[in-house]
């Protein structure tokens, strides 16, 4: 019997799912990618697009031709919704159906939640905002500068931890660090919380360091256009800031029975299996699960792992599914061809650690994002040799 797989999103965690189905089924088994965009872009080189002029260009695949002749359909239909009875995407062209369905969607940019973030906050995660950033940041020379996350849910505290330190070193070449105050703010108790304590402790001087305040456990809930606005009533005035808004599930979700208060798909961590899903064939992996944790590509890449394998031998009836043991795994770039190597156990309880800072780290990044574009996103497990 001939199996459809749908995996909608076409980012890290759909594009690693349909390469790991690909491999582990038969041909007559048909993998069915569906974006709402025909286009993605790697959205871990965008500091270097601000920083570096990297042109974006350079960073971003088209999916249909990135997919020809793979075995792997693509198709753009923006997805509205889920017909669980039906097994059946609702998009907004046709309407598909599906044998299993892994959802990759990723997590909608809320800036709702936060009053003011879409208007006066610069964004280092939306490629059509990221040259209107560029242009801030390299001309910024004086004052108040904040990078961040608020209080709207936002588990994403690495990539303007990357920018600060970029601009940090951008400063100082331009022997202006002395005219910005640089703080960083986070609703959380420590720097990158599941890094673990040697990850928290080596950040707390690593941003001494620089002199970059950190300002921890500050719950932002508005700006205008020169203050911030905390929820124990505390304001600080600013001249640039930079946040990751707050994260919500797409409105494609809402009415799927699949999701959270937040629009996030839960899931059986064994098989990233969706707890609601009623035929207990709908997957979903990266950055629109639920559960707690991170949302960190590394991690689609992992979760996007285990559910292939676990819908092939399903399908296959043999077969190995790997444990998901999440791991906290990051090179972030800190300027002049430096990057900050981080990975750590600390969430699944290994003794692992490593922290590792200089050029070695900032090369393995551009490797992978070069290695990825170049093999049309079928890396195997590049991601957890890098820097091994
Ligand atoms: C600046 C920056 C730097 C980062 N650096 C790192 C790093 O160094 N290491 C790391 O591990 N992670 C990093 N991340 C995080 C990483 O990019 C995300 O965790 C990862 O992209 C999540 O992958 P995903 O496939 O789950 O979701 P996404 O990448 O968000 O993709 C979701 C996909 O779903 C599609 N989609 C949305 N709605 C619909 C719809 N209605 N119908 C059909 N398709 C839809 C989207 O177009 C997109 O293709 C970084 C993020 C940013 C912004």
């Amino acid at each position: 019997m001939t199996k459809t797989i749908l995996i909608i999103g076409g980012s890290f965690g759909s594009i690693k799912a349909a390469w790991t189905l690909r491999h582990l089924l038969d041909e007559k088994h048909r993998i069915i990618i569906i974006s709402d965009k025909p286009r993605t872009t790697f959205r871990a080189s965008f500091p270097r697009v601000i920083f570096e002029n990297l042109d974006p260009e350079k960073i971003t695949m088209d999916l249909s031709e990135n997919f020809k002749n793979t075995g792997i359909e693509f198709i753009c239909d923006p997805m509205a919704s889920i017909d669980q009875d039906n097994n059946q995407v609702i998009c907004e062209n046709n309407n598909y159906q599906f044998d299993y369905l892994i959802l990759a969607t990723g997590a909608r940019h809320a800036y709702e939640f936060l009053p003011g973030s879409r208007e006066f906050g610069l964004s280092v995660c939306d490629i059509s905002r990221i040259l209107e950033t560029r242009e801030a940041l390299l001309n910024f020379d004086r004052g108040n500068f904040f990078a961040g996350v608020g209080a709207g849910f936002t588990p994403c505290d690495g990539p303007p931890m990357e920018i600060i330190m970029d601009l940090h070193h951008l400063l100082s070449e331009k022997g202006k660090r002395d005219n910005v105050k640089l703080n960083y703010i986070t609703d959380k108790g420590q720097l990158l919380p599941p890094g673990g304590p040697e990850v928290w402790k080596y950040l707390d001087e690593h941003f001494n360091r620089k002199n970059i305040n950190v300002h921890l456990n500050v719950h932002l809930t508005k700006l205008d256009k020169d203050t911030l606005y905390f929820k124990d009533g505390k304001t600080m005035p600013y001249d640039i800031c930079l946040l990751v808004p707050p994260f919500r599930g797409i409105h494609a979700l809402q009415n799927s029975d699949l999701i959270d208060e937040r629009g996030f798909v839960h899931v059986h961590m064994k098989n990233m299996l969706a707890k609601d899903s009623k035929n207990k064939n709908i997957y979903a992996v990266g950055d629109c699960i639920g559960n707690p944790g991170p949302k960190q590509g590394h991690l689609a890449f992992m979760q996007a792992t285990v559910a292939s394998e676990h819908i092939a031998w399903r399908i296959n009836q043999t077969g190995i599914v790997r444990m998901y043991l999440p791991e906290f795994k990051c090179v972030m770039d800190q300027g002049g061809g430096i990057g900050l190597h981080l990975y750590s156990q600390h969430m699944s309880e290994g003794d692992g650690l490593k922290i590792e800072l200089g050029e070695e780290p900032y090369k393995s990044k551009i490797r992978f994002e070069e290695i990825f574009i170049e093999k049309k996103g079928d890396i195997g497990e590049l991601h957890h040799q890098m820097l091994k």
